[in-house]
């Protein structure tokens, strides 16, 4: 299966942009040729046990037979179609699972082609929404610091203002009332100053708030925060309490990721707006989606526009469809809360790393591990360490302060005593303080 012919490399440092990367100063990239289950393997032979799901979004492994089929067999029909005037089995079969798999309230869906396109298509619900009802004053977002949404400019304008360098646009990003994140844990007690707190901001604001968009219970790229259930759920009473909408944003938390199918579900709400995506196709393709509930479809349908204004070339893709109907089909079919449970146990092993001077913090929810350091790793730190990592044999891409595991549910106990092990040693071994 391996592919002989090489992977140009100078080719790649001299003319590709990889994410988040320099032109001048490249880190080096590590030149795969084939994944199978939670091993990837390199051009030089060297097999890496996955620790990332390839962000967040190969819960099922690589290269899944059953997934294969499902795309070959589309593949065979039509890769693709126009999703203007027409429409295909795959889109209707998957809709018909996510209506089913989401919230009751939530039955209609826009495919959208990636995460932060959904999230551009909830903003855009929620603005014409408003304008639909005559509601002219409603044009901000409100959301928590340290989120994340996304790289497309909407979506940018509601992440953390600093870790996404809103410094760098200002004059063209909108701006937008960000609230405190989230402070209480998890599993901890709910300071309830922070309920209290976020009224404040609903009573100062909620005239000129659309809506409020927020990751449920993990704040992932924005430092893997693991907040209190209630903050999530306070956030819904005032959103309905002052006439304010409540966008989800379950592009990482969704498919079972931390324990529950949706995250939403820890805090037992409903969102009026909810976007997937990463997991949506078990990784395979990209894809995502964006829910909503009768009262907004049927607003934004008798609105000025009369229409949802959005639709890529690429929407509702047959392909990326079949692929994500395949692996909701097999999350569904196996006993995935076992799954994230066992996966759950072993990650505890990284709390031996609390025992390290350099680290500061580890957390571990569903099938979720992070150990955050006392100090932020570093671009030549994350090569550093990054290429320990492979002499290792795992694949784990460490972040700002944070070395964090989100491994697909497939593997096994040995896989992740590896990943965890890896991870201790090499914080004890490279002396981060
Ligand atoms: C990854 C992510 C996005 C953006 O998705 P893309 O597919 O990268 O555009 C948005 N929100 C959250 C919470 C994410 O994790």
């Amino acid at each position: 299966m391996s592919n002989k012919r090489t992977i140009d490399l100078n080719f790649d440092r001299e003319h590709i942009w990889h994410p988040y990367t320099s032109m001048t100063q490249p880190i080096p990239v590590y030149p795969v040729t084939y994944a199978q289950d939670n091993v990837i393997y390199l051009e030089s032979g060297e097999a890496l046990i996955d620790g990332m799901a390839s962000w967040w979004s190969a819960i099922h492994g690589y290269n899944h037979p059953v997934i294969n089929q499902a795309m070959i067999a589309q593949i065979n029909c039509m890769s693709h179609i126009m999703f203007g005037g027409m429409t295909h089995k795959s889109a209707v079969e998957l809709c018909k699972k996510l209506v089913a798999i989401t919230p009751q309230s939530l039955n209609k869906v826009f495919l959208a082609d990636s995460g932060s396109i959904s999230v551009e298509v909830a903003i855009k619900m929620a603005m014409q929404y408003w304008l639909s009802k005559g509601v002219k004053t409603k044009q901000k977002l409100m959301t928590p610091f340290k989120g994340y949404h996304g790289d497309t400019f909407a979506a940018m304008s509601v992440c953390d203002p600093i870790n996404s360098m809103h410094s760098l646009y200002k004059g063209f990003l909108p701006e937008h009332v960000f609230v405190p994140a989230p402070v209480s844990k998890f599993s901890g007690t709910f300071a309830k100053h922070e309920a209290q707190e976020l009224e404040r901001y609903f009573i100062n604001h909620h005239h000129q708030v659309a809506a409020f968009i927020i990751e449920p219970i993990v704040q992932n790229a924005g430092g893997m925060n693991f907040y209190h259930p209630e903050y999530l759920s306070t956030v819904r009473k005032l959103c309905t309490q002052y006439n304010v909408l409540l966008i989800c944003d379950e592009i990482a938390t969704g498919f079972g990721r931390t324990g529950k199918l949706f995250a939403i579900e820890h805090a037992n709400i409903e969102p009026d707006i909810l976007c997937i995506g990463k997991a949506l196709t078990g990784g395979n393709l990209t894809l995502a989606a964006t829910l909503t509930n009768e009262k907004i479809a049927t607003g934004i349908s008798e609105g000025e526009a009369g229409v949802l204004m959005h639709g890529p070339t690429f929407m509702g893709n047959p392909l990326a469809c079949a692929a994500a109907c395949a692996s909701i089909d097999i999350l569904m079919a196996q006993n995935w809360p076992q799954q994230i449970k066992r996966i759950n146990t072993q990650l505890q092993q990284l709390n031996e790393c609390k025992k390290l001077n350099s680290v500061a913090d580890v957390r571990i929810l569903g099938a979720i591990g992070v150990v955050e350091l006392t100090k932020d790793v570093g671009d030549i730190n994350v090569a550093k360490i990054q290429a320990y990592f492979v002499e290792q044999g795992v694949w784990i891409r460490p972040f700002g302060q944070l070395i964090y595991l989100m491994p697909p549910y497939i593997s096994d106990n040995e896989s992740i005593n590896t990943l965890c092990t890896s991870i201790y040693n090499a914080i004890n071994e490279h002396h981060f303080n």
